[in-house]
């Protein structure tokens, strides 16, 4: 049975603490759950969205006149697959897979400490971080897939999807339309040891996120390049700490914007605004949102 939540906040739902609401919530508990969802969908003559952990999401403040399927508790299931193989829902967080990983004495999977999302919203977004060790590296998501499992809405079957299959890029893996059920990853075995030190490097490594203390939704744009960082760009306009409403450039990374307050998402916009044109203007580059706007 799905349970229906009516006009639901997305403020509540997303790390940015900002949104209008859902026409309609549902956490369904497995596929089937998921497929009734859709049913309701088409008979409310409504549209849909998927949604992980919110933290990557700028909800509008006229909410989402649609359904929302958020991917989380019936999807968190674990467990080893043979060796150096692990299988996880797409619910379960990435700090849960990190944990996992590590009891199983299997490495690989280290950078996505610290990142805030579950496995499904990771996937979509090719999540990653820089390698501390080798900063020119970057490890994303897409390098530990072995394959993911979706749901075709069509055939209203669930379908494995080789890693190989699916075209990954930086924050993107084009599985615009999919939902994405589950996946499975090829791990290393390494020693405890070896593997908690990663763990800590990558902690050191964003130090500097534990400084901002308002809520946000990590980087607002992708870097344009290799080399060249949407923060280190927005800073040399001088935007640090630029504020606009209740929303503001963060003063520690200039990538980042906070909800200072009662933040609204025309608030975030209008930063966003700002900080393209000035880039535009200064160095000729054009930013692209690294944000999910729903
Ligand atoms: C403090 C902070 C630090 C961050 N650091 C990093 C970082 O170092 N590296 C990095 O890559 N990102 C980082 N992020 C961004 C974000 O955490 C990641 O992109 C994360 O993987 C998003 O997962 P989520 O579950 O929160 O996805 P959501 O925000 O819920 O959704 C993101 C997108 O994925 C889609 N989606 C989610 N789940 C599914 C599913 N099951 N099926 C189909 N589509 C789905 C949604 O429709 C949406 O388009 C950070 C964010 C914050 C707030």
């Amino acid at each position: 049975m799905l349970r229906l939540r009516y006009n639901e906040p997305l403020s509540r739902h997303t790390s940015f603490r900002i949104g209008g609401p859902a026409y309609c919530w549902v956490e369904p508990e497995g596929p089937k759950g998921i497929l009734e969802a859709i049913d309701f969908v088409s008979a409310e003559n409504k549209k849909f969205s998927v949604i992980g952990n919110g933290t990557n999401l700028l909800v509008k403040d006229e909410g989402f006149d649609g359904v929302i399927i958020c991917i989380a508790k019936g999807f968190e299931k674990i467990q080893k697959e043979g060796e150096e193989t692990i299988k996880t829902g797409a619910g379960l967080s990435a700090a849960k897979l990190v944990k996992y990983a590590f009891d199983a004495g299997f490495g690989g999977c280290e950078f996505l400490t610290g990142i805030p999302g579950n496995v499904g919203g990771a996937i979509f977004m090719n999540a990653g971080a820089r390698n501390p060790e080798a900063p020119a590296k970057f490890e994303e998501i897409k390098d530990i897939l072995l394959d993911v499992e979706v749901l075709d809405l069509k055939s209203r079957e669930i379908k494995t999807l080789n890693r190989k299959d699916i075209d990954f890029k930086y924050r993107y893996s084009g599985l615009d339309g999919k939902i994405i059920l589950g996946a499975g990853f090829k791990l290393e075995k390494n020693r405890k040891e070896n593997i908690q030190d990663k763990i800590k490097a990558f902690n050191r490594k964003r130090e500097w996120l534990t400084k901002i203390s308002f809520p946000n939704a990590g980087s607002v744009f992708k870097n344009p390049e290799p080399g060249k960082s949407a923060g280190m760009l927005i800073e040399s306009c001088g935007l640090k700490g630029k504020r606009i409403g209740d929303a503001g450039i963060s003063e520690v990374h200039a990538n980042v914007i906070v909800n200072l307050g009662k933040a609204s998402a025309k608030d975030v916009f209008g930063l966003i605004d700002l900080a393209k044109t000035s880039v535009k203007q200064k160095f000729g580059i054009g930013l692209e949102l690294e944000l999910k706007i729903l």
